[in-house]
């Protein structure tokens, strides 16, 4: 395998002890630890576990969480009602409503009920707007991690040619406003893409965001391009074909432990930026 691998184990790793110590400091100094709430609605076993995985991660960074589970009934408004309740909660410091949320609720209406200050997801319009205009808020967390990833590898990205496989709100349109922002040339593509392989052939850097299997070909990647798989298939699989794909890569990200650690890492670290930037205001 002559590629590479980047490493996002132990990049959350690094991330989370500065977190862990920034939420000391942030106690020491307002006598209560930062505040996560998570919002999951309805029963889809793998948005359970996500939902667990980040309430544990963040008792063990010394953040505290809020956990709301509402059931599969739970109307838009119902939805809107909680979240604004949250926004409006000083002791709560950042927002996550786990997606997707059933398809009866309008999911674009709960996530701007979610107070930007708080959007530690990076799901709003307005972080959205922030993001694509280069000014300061959240990202959306995965794409955040994807951004780390790179830069922690220092991968040149100005002048780049990078591909994105997948335009969903909050992977594969912020991520490409993210690489357009560090001077990349990029190239969104989707389902309606007429040659996707032509297109990540001339990659030097691939991000695949699809959520199907083992769709983006090793063959179809450029030697020696940087490769970030973001997709999380069942039985651990990216959406890269990885041992092909390792073969003529320069870099790639392992599934698991590439981006889904820095999703997590970069979601808690922005849980700490909002408690400390609305302690500031308060
Ligand atoms: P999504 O909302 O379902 O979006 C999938 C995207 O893939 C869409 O833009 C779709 O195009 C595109 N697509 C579908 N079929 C295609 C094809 N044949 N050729 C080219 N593009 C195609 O998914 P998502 O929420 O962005 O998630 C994508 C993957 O990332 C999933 O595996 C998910 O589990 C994973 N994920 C991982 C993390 C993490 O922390 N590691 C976080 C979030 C998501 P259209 O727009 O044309 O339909």
């Amino acid at each position: 395998m002559p590629a590479r691998l980047l490493d996002g184990v132990s990049l959350a790793a690094s991330t989370l002890e500065t977190v862990s110590a920034e939420a000391v400091d942030f106690a020491a100094s307002t006598g209560r630890k930062p505040c996560l709430a998570t919002v999951l609605v309805g029963d889809d076993p793998s948005s359970h576990v996500y939902v667990r995985m980040k309430v544990n991660r963040s008792r063990k960074v010394g953040i505290d969480s809020r956990r709301i589970d509402l059931p599969e009934s739970t109307t838009t408004g119902e939805l809107l009602s909680v979240l604004h309740d949250l926004s409006s909660d000083p002791a709560v410091d950042a927002i996550l409503l786990q997606h997707p949320v059933p398809a009866h609720i309008d999911e674009r209406a709960a996530f701007e009920a979610i107070d930007p200050r708080k959007d530690v997801d990076g799901v709003t319009r307005t972080s959205f707007a922030q993001m694509a205009f280069g000014e300061p808020g959240f990202s959306s967390a995965t794409p955040g991690g994807i951004m780390r990833l790179l830069d922690a590898d220092n991968v040149q990205l100005a002048g780049a040619s990078a591909v994105v496989i997948g335009r969903s709100p909050i992977l594969g349109k912020p991520v490409g406003m993210l690489l357009l922002a560090a001077d990349a040339t990029v190239t969104l593509c989707h389902s309606k893409t007429t040659d996707l392989a032509d297109e990540v052939r001339r990659a030097d850097v691939v991000i695949a965001a699809v959520g199907r299997p083992e769709f983006i070909r090793g063959d179809w990647i450029k030697p020696g391009a940087v490769v970030i798989d973001a997709g999380y298939n069942e039985g651990n699989i990216g959406d890269v074909e990885f041992s092909a794909a390792a073969e003529r890569a320069g870099l790639i990200t392992p599934v698991p432990g590439g981006v889904g650690p820095m999703t997590i890492a970069v979601l808690l670290d922005q849980t700490v930026q909002a408690a400390k930037a609305l302690a500031d205001v308060r």
